[in-house]
């Protein structure tokens, strides 16, 4: 591992904090999907209207929105262009996973295995988007399947 490599690992660990992570087992499809739609119960529990079957599980993360401040002569806005997570360790993540932090739920779009010259991965970085669709419904429906608050 490069000098530079375990910088990285350092502030990734540093800015860590422990987030929920959901994943879809992609091939076990739950009974709430209907057979003719092929379309999720939005109501489901056990899927949280993902239509798979889901893990849940708590990870360590580091959470990096990015902001892009438009300033112009009658409006100044800051909009949430994108959002990164980083995880110092596999947790097996694939496109329509999620994340989970407080109120922010957000779908993974991509999963980048970072690796340097060394052949081991150093870090993982997620890209995700914010969950638009039913968003209140199903922070509703996960904070009471894990029986938490947010
Ligand atoms: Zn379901």
């Amino acid at each position: 591992m490069q000098p530079f490599d375990s910088k990285i690992q350092k502030v990734i660990r540093k800015f860590s904090y422990p987030v929920w992570f959901v994943h879809r087992d992609s091939k076990t499809l739950c009974t709430c999907v209907n057979f003719a739609t092929k379309q999720p119960n939005q109501h489901c529990k056990k899927c949280l209207g993902t239509g798979r079957k889901i893990y849940i599980k708590k990870i360590q993360a580091a959470r990096q929105p990015f902001r892009l401040s438009i300033t112009g002569e009658s409006l100044s806005s800051e909009y949430n262009v994108y959002t990164s997570y980083y995880t110092l360790n596999d947790v097996n993540a694939a496109p329509y996973d999620l994340f989970i932090d407080g109120n922010e739920v957000d779908v993974i779009q991509d999963r980048y295995d970072e690796r340097s010259n060394s052949s081991e991965s150093v870090y993982y970085r997620y890209l995700v988007a914010p969950k638009k669709q039913n968003k209140e419904l199903f922070l509703k429906m996960f904070y009471s399947i894990i029986g938490g608050d947010r």
